[in-house]
């Protein structure tokens, strides 16, 4: 055993000891630390500084209480939170999760994973992701409101356009960021650049809100790009019908694909004549309603209650996951496979269990790990905070043409970082390396703090 894994295995025999009670954030450190080790091999400097166990430990988390009334005068209580992870290349950064299943674990894995994602990007922005398991399917709007204006009263403590910059994820849209803005600015005072993925009227970036879902199939163009090839008349699964599935499904409809599928936490649609995307943001943008709705109103579409989208044969060349974590299972991978999936673009963070991630690899598939594939999320929200920095807002060509930038450059990264490892085609090894190196460095650089 070389000295870089017999240190990684150290430290993630030490973790899974300390945190043996959270699954998922063991989950990301055992898909992240294995592919560091012939980088770590390369840098025995970082092994002496011990640089790993700094890594791995959150420089902050923040638990509160969120007290709020519902509709019927009750009083409720949830929890909220905010991991400020690492700061080595910027303020922290990232979303804020409002779901049922928030725990620390989830929370800490999606810090974890954020802190690659965004030395990706290039941007100078740390790590961080936050929320609640408050879970607004169902409330009122006066009740989301008032539940953001509690989690707004203690989060604007440990918030700051320099310090600390949540937006959005699951749960967490354009409603919930202006009222979280809203009481930020009543308690503190108007300052654009304390959240992004703001409404376009009070600061938001143009595209953020499709950056996401529109940044995972840029990804893919600039691999299809390498391979000689286009998305014209390729059939895509795509899951999930939230703003990424939906941005996904408008990009790859553009680019010449057929996106086939969505799904929601009741079921998936399977529309054998591609996804109608006017009907979709219609009753998910506009009518805040279930899938069931679409069945209903598309004589081509078949709605299945209770499964999982990955459990459906139907042949495809393109899996775009973009629901959450953990949505793909190995054999589910399998059957991605036997369906003739040949690349995977993870529009969500983690949706594909180690094994399925490492079987995908195995099997020659391209395999495109959220921190790479769902980075232009971020991305376009450092952009929101340099067009807020600068008092302007851009055009929504100008934000795209960069945000095209960042995914190829991206890309770029995770293909030459594989290839100098001797391990062409593994974007996992390239995404983590690639994002760890910049982040060591500026660790490495700043000291023991
Ligand atoms: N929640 C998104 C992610 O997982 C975006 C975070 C942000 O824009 O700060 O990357």
């Amino acid at each position: 055993m070389t000295k870089a894994s017999a240190y990684v295995k150290e430290i993630q025999a030490k973790i899974h000891e300390k945190d043996q009670h959270q699954p998922e954030f063991l989950q990301a450190i055992d898909e992240f630390l294995p592919t560091i080790v012939p980088f770590l091999e390369e840098h025995p400097e970082y092994i002496e500084s011990n640089i790993l166990a700094l890594l791995t430990e959150p420089e902050r988390f923040i638990q509160f209480r969120v007290p709020w009334q519902d509709d019927q005068g009750n009083w409720q209580v949830n929890r909220g939170y905010r991991i400020q992870f690492n700061s080595a290349m910027g303020p922290y950064k990232g979303g804020l999760r409002f779901h049922p299943s928030v725990n620390l674990s989830i929370l800490k894995f999606l810090a974890f994973e954020q802190i690659f994602k965004n030395s990706l990007t290039g941007l100078p922005i740390g790590g961080g992701k936050g929320g609640s398991d408050f879970d607004p399917k169902g409330k009122s709007d006066a009740e989301v409101m008032r539940f953001c204006q509690s989690f707004m009263t203690e989060l604007s403590k440990h918030i700051g356009p320099d310090l600390d910059v949540p937006a959005g994820d699951i749960g967490v849209g354009g409603r919930e960021i202006g009222y979280l803005f809203g009481a930020y600015k009543r308690l503190k005072q108007y300052d654009a650049g304390i959240l992004t993925g703001k409404p376009l009227d009070f600061w938001g970036s143009k595209n953020r809100t499709e950056a996401t879902g529109y940044g995972a199939v840029y990804f893919v163009k600039h691999l299809l790009t390498d391979l000689g090839e286009t998305f014209e008349g390729k059939k895509a699964i795509v899951s999930g019908s939230g703003n990424v599935a939906i941005y996904a499904i408008e990009k790859l409809q553009e680019l010449g694909a057929i996106p086939v599928t969505c799904s929601d936490s009741s079921g998936f649609i399977y529309d054998k004549d591609g996804i109608d995307l006017a009907l979709l943001k219609e009753i998910k943008e506009v009518k805040r309603e279930r899938l069931t709705a679409y069945a209903k109103e598309r004589p081509s579409a078949e709605y299945h209650e209770g499964a999982s989208v990955w459990d459906f044969d139907t042949p495809a060349e393109l899996a775009f996951p973009c629901a959450t974590q953990n949505e793909i299972d190995l054999s589910q991978a399998k059957r991605a496979k036997a369906n003739g999936v040949r690349v995977v673009s993870e529009g969500a963070n983690m949706p594909s269990s180690l094994e399925a991630a490492e079987y995908f690899i195995e099997e020659g598939i391209f395999y495109c790990p959220g921190k790479a594939a769902n980075a232009g999320g971020v991305a376009v929200s450092a952009l929101e905070m340099s067009q807020n920095s600068q008092r302007l807002q851009w055009e929504k060509a100008e934000v795209d043409a960069k945000l095209d930038d960042i995914m190829k450059s991206i890309y770029e990264a995770c293909r030459d970082t594989a290839e100098t490892f001797d391990q062409k085609n593994n974007f996992m090894l390239g995404a983590n390396v690639a994002g760890f190196e910049k982040v060591a460095k500026a660790m490495f650089a700043q000291g023991l703090v």
